[in-house]
């Protein structure tokens, strides 16, 4: 422990990110060498991991492991942002023991990993006559200033929210920390866009359970900054207007060489190869829209369809709202992309095209995270926030 902060890993070094070739494994870069490590985390992280992004390592107790290194943080804007999900009850006890937590000063941890009925939770706490069930979630999503969970579908997640839920009553409550891996974030909300069902069943537990959304920030010698530490609002209105599967999408497809294409009314076309984005809407049933595009053997309708039996599917990312958004996100993708195809997918507006070309995988691109974040978080969860930055 440190004068005025809280440590968690020694024997930290600095290298960069280079590859993931599966959930829990990274190759970086150390000085001159490429080493392997252990990723402890299952999420998506694919806006922190991008090429070059420093990465800390730490270095394996026993030397005999099969991967010398665990990756146990990355950088964003100079700021660690910690990725070990095994280390982040540590972290919650170290602060509930110090009473930093708002909302559950003076509660002591009974036990951890808890077994009620059928459920499984990360702590039982006490607090005089008041018994705490206590799950902790670690937040690695963010824009600069909106902070969403989950990065992937959580159906553990969305459980252990319907479980608190009924079992809170009397002196028995139940609480989520969600533990914000980011100081600059300013508001917290369920990632409805990715996982509709986990944010559904988060509104409608809000009155039952304790939410504590804390942001945390993390020194560069990977300690906690403990005067640092705030709990973040839940914009809930706009989560409840929005969290619904409806909005608009963008679809990814991949041609893997330069082919020629017949789409419908516009004829032949010819494709280079690389990655196509398609920016698409759905007034109801999103995530039916989203599917037909990852199937082949249907009725040809849609210029996008045309194209979809002649490239791969790469990937579909929906953007929730109630609002039309379709033509101001084509807009900022013509923005960052090589090449437009003139006409395409836009009959019913006045955009000259809805589909766009990029090189380079979108995915491993740093602006194409950007702009979706900008419509996922600040545009419209963000609305309003002075940029503080
Ligand atoms: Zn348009």
């Amino acid at each position: 422990m440190t004068s005025s902060g809280l440590k968690f890993f020694k024997d930290v070094k600095r290298a960069f990110f280079l590859s993931r070739p599966n959930r829990f494994t990274v190759f970086c870069r150390l000085g001159k060498k490429v080493v392997k490590a252990f990723l402890p985390n299952p999420g998506r992280l694919r806006e922190l991991l991008l090429p070059e992004t420093l990465v800390y390592l730490e270095e394996a107790q026993n030397p005999q492991r099969k991967m010398p290194y665990t990756a146990v943080a990355v950088e964003r804007e100079g700021t660690p942002v910690m990725l070990h999900t095994h280390r982040t009850n540590d972290v919650a006890h170290a602060l509930i023991n110090r009473k930093l937590i708002p909302g559950l000063e003076g509660a002591e941890v009974i036990k951890r990993e808890v077994s009620e009925g059928k459920s499984r939770f990360d702590f039982l706490l006490k607090r005089g006559r008041e018994k705490i069930f206590l799950e902790v979630k670690s937040c690695t999503l963010f824009s600069r200033q909106v902070a969403m969970f989950p990065d992937a579908v959580t159906e553990r997640g969305k459980r252990h929210v319907e479980e608190l839920a009924v079992l809170s009553r009397g002196n028995t409550k139940g609480a989520v920390l969600f533990l914000i891996q980011w100081s600059y974030a300013q508001v917290f909300a369920p990632e409805y866009h990715t996982d509709l069902e986990f944010a559904k069943a988060l509104c409608k537990a809000r009155d039952k359970i304790k939410i504590i959304p804390l942001s945390i920030r993390w020194r560069k010698d990977l300690s906690i900054d403990l005067s640092e530490i705030k709990v973040l609002d839940i914009p809930w209105e706009r989560v409840e207007r929005e969290a619904k599967d409806c909005g608009s999408y963008l679809l990814i497809l991949k041609i893997p060489e330069d082919r020629v294409g017949e789409i419908g009314g516009l004829g032949k076309i010819k494709f280079k190869k690389g990655y196509y984005i398609y920016v698409g809407s759905a007034k109801r049933n999103l995530s039916k829209r989203i599917e037909r595009h990852r199937k082949l053997r249907k009725k040809l309708f849609w210029h996008i369809d045309y194209l979809r039996e002649i490239a791969d599917f790469h990937t579909a990312l929906p953007v929730r709202s109630a609002d039309d958004l379709e033509c101001e996100i084509a807009k900022s993708v013509n923005d960052i992309a090589d090449w437009k195809v003139p006409g395409f997918g836009c009959s019913d507006c006045s955009c000259s095209s809805h589909l766009f070309r990029m090189e380079q995988d979108p995915l491993s691109c740093a602006k194409f995270h950007n702009l979706l974040q900008f419509y996922r978080m600040e545009r419209v969860v963000g609305e309003n926030l002075k940029l503080k930055r």
